[in-house]
């Protein structure tokens, strides 16, 4: 503990010794934070020259991040399942490239509840939602609010908004839907009426249509079946093995 006091100008002035045995330097930037037990200042010092990485198979659910208890994971290890039905991203926060887990799951679930990125606080509410699968810094959530409003707001202005992820990956990553033939197709509607996520749709000229190929569940090829003509095909099963779960 370091007893520290405000000089006439209202600075804190830090001691001699104190600024020698962590390094500081003039221009050094803090952040203070409020505690349950008081005030806490932190150095912001983002150059991190060195990480060190023990690679390990098992976890412990007692370090600082406390992943695998959030993705319902169990003592001395947990199912990588678990983080690979997540998706992934890499955001840019402040100046450090960041992956986050999980984030095209809640921009979904806002943007088709309607929610907007202009809504005030919604930083701060995306930040706070995101740490339940990832470890965000205290002093940090400002700058994650910031960075994750703006993934959202690129997100939502997307074409391909609200169309999920799987396994991990963006789902207009991967080129999973029906293509009908045109001179197979005789206009029957059976596979309108079939498949209950909204893929197909009579186009204006009166002919059946994949109108929204993303809403096709990936690995689903189950409309090719109550096709009379076969007008209907999928690319083979084997394209969806390149998309390994993220995680
Ligand atoms: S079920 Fe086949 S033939 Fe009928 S509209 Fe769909 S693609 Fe065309
Ligand atoms: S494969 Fe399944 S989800 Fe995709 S269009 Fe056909 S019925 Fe719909």
């Amino acid at each position: 503990m370091h007893r520290l006091s405000i000089d006439i100008q209202g600075r804190l002035a830090l001691p001699e010794d104190l600024r020698r045995r962590y390094r500081l330097r003039d221009g050094e930037k803090f952040l203070l934070e409020k505690t349950e037990s008081g005030l806490a200042l932190h150095l912001l010092r983002p150059g991190v020259r060195k990480v060190y990485l023990e690679p390990t198979t098992r976890c412990n659910l007692n370090c600082r991040t406390l992943r695998a208890q959030r993705v319902g994971g169990t003592a001395g290890g947990y199912e990588a399942s678990n983080m690979a039905q997540l998706s992934y991203r890499q955001v840019l926060v402040g100046k450090m490239l960041i992956g986050v887990l999980g984030l095209d799951e809640l921009f979904d679930e806002l943007y088709t509840q309607g929610r907007l990125p202009d809504e005030e606080g919604l930083g701060t509410e995306l930040a706070g939602r995101a740490r339940k699968h990832n470890y965000i810094p205290p002093p940090a959530v400002d700058e994650y609010a910031r960075a994750l409003l703006r993934e959202y707001r690129e997100y939502a202005e997307s074409p391909t908004a609200g169309y999920g992820a799987w396994r991990g990956h963006p789902r207009e990553h991967i080129p999973w839907f029906p293509t009908l033939a045109t001179d197979l197709c005789d206009n029957c509607g059976a596979c309108l009426k079939f498949c209950s996520f909204g893929v197909f749709e009579t186009a204006e000229d009166g002919k059946i249509v994949a109108a929204e190929p993303l809403k096709c569940q990936v690995g689903c090829s189950a409309c090719v079946t109550i096709c009379r003509p076969r007008a209907i095909s999928f690319p083979p099963r084997t394209i969806l093995d390149a998309f390994r779960p993220v995680g």
